[in-house]
């Protein structure tokens, strides 16, 4: 068989393969899990998730029948020779038998197992290799007459026995080729022409039992492939819901409790892998450290839990000033961190600005009345500048934030460019900068 259709046949399994362990592990419905947990047996499983189970099936060990088909048909064709040999009268019988009947229908027994069939039909391979092969045997055999007659009809056994040993099939298909072919053999034992019956019913009765046997191993190979095919699925189930776990409390560990906005760990792993993405050339970001003007004071006054909600009105008045894929975090007590990827200095002073000037507009309520009491808050901004790390971007804001505390709160101040700066030696000497308030 061609290279190119050996491929495909691999490249088709593996899809139905992936296919039905897919449906099995998801579809709850179709395969609810009490199914996978219960000792079942396959004829008894519903047809829907019998029809799973053959199609995963199929797909594992289809190249089971596969390769005995071909190694078949090979081995049919090496013995025409040798019927010639043994009786030169067989070399038409051998060449119309071997050469064209049975190399046709292995053939087409081939290209039947190259792609999944409804159950009965992959059954019906089987007890269409013990027709064929037995009637094959029995033909050429009686041809060859009674010093090969015997011998090839055993040989015809031994064969499908090994078939029924390697064909993926219904239990029930297996036992009506062996009962096919044991019935062929035993029906030309007694018409055919043998020189010693009772040597042959000896010979015959150890076939017999050897593809008895076979047929009983198959069964057994067969349940626990339906036994390790649901303990398959419920390891995959597991696994999935593992890892929804693991989402999920990878997603509540990187939260803050209060606000509901990233904590300062998950906002400094989001900065880190912004900045080791774009491996070296971040296309524009800017940061903005968010720090409530006297705090303090409102905590006093108010007491805690007026407080925390200030906090939390702060957080969801920078979440709603922002776009998806900015991060909003909180990075102290009353103190936020805004990542601001593909942004501008001057489109973060804006966005900076609409916050600012949110926040002012937030009301301070004790039991639902309003305290007439507002809020404000000072915003240290940094955009990036040359190679600058993450922390020190993050270190300029907070720069920034404390001048902004020290020119009156209630404002927006920009960290200087990197150059400038370092042209100074510290805050005191940091040029002017850009202040909006
Ligand atoms: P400034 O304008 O300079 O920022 O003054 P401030 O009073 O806001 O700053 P300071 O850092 O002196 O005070 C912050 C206060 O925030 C101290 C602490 O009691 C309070 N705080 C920190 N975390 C929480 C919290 O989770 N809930 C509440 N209610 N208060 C908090
Ligand atoms: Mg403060
Ligand atoms: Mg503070």
């Amino acid at each position: 068989m061609s290279r190119a259709a050996q491929t495909d046949h691999l490249t088709h399994s593996q899809r139905v393969y992936n296919d039905a362990l897919e449906t099995a592990t998801t579809d709850r419905v179709l395969l609810p899990d009490q199914l996978l947990t219960q000792d079942s047996v396959l004829s008894d499983a519903p047809p829907a998730f019998g029809a799973v189970f053959d199609s995963y099936y199929w797909a594992a060990h289809s190249n089971k029948a596969r390769s005995w088909i071909q190694a078949a048909a090979v081995f049919n064709l090496i013995l025409m020779p040798f019927d010639y040999l043994v009786n030169p009268s067989l070399l038409v019988a051998t060449l119309v038998i071997r050469g064209v009947i049975v190399s046709a229908i292995l053939l087409g027994l081939y290209i039947l197992w190259g792609r999944q069939r409804p159950r009965w039909v992959q059954g019906a391979t089987l007890l269409a290799v013990s027709v064929t092969i037995m009637l094959e045997a029995g033909a050429l055999g009686a041809l060859g007459g009674v010093p090969v007659f015997e011998r090839y009809l055993t040989a015809g056994l031994f064969t499908v026995a090994t078939a029924v040993l390697f064909f993926p099939i219904e239990f029930r298909w297996t036992i009506a080729a062996v009962v096919v072919a044991i019935t062929l053999h035993g029906v030309m034992l007694a018409i055919g022409p043998v020189a010693d019956p009772v040597l042959a019913m000896m010979v015959s009765g150890f076939y017999c039992t050897a593809i008895v046997s076979f047929a009983g191993t198959r069964n057994a190979t067969l349940r626990s492939q339906w036994k390790s095919f649901k303990s398959k699925i419920r390891e995959l189930r597991d696994q999935e819901r593992l890892t929804q776990l693991n989402a999920e409390l990878q997603l509540v560990a990187d939260l803050d409790p209060l606000t509901g906005v990233q904590n300062r760990r998950s906002a400094q792993n989001r900065i880190d892998r912004i900045w080791n993405d774009a491996t070296g050339a971040v296309p524009g970001l800017a940061v903005l450290m968010i720090d409530i003007d006297d705090f303090k004071i409102l905590n006093d006054t108010f007491g805690h839990a007026v407080g925390d909600d200030c906090i939390t009105g702060v957080a969801n008045t920078i979440s709603k000033a922002v776009q998806d894929g900015d991060i909003v975090s909180r990075y102290g007590g009353e103190e936020f961190l805004v990542v601001l990827p593909r942004t501008t200095a001057s489109a973060a002073l804006a966005i900076a600005e609409r916050i600012r000037q949110s926040v002012e507009t937030i009301r301070l309520t004790t039991d639902g009345s309003d305290t007439g009491r507002r809020m404000t808050v000072s915003i240290g901004l940094a955009s990036l500048d040359g190679d600058l790390s993450p922390q020190k971007l993050i270190d300029r804001a907070d720069k920034a934030l404390y001048l902004a505390k020290h020119r009156g709160k209630n404002q927006t101040v920009i960290s200087p460019p990197r150059d400038r700066e370092s042209e100074g030696s510290g805050l005191a000497q940091t040029p002017e900068p850009r202040d909006v308030a």
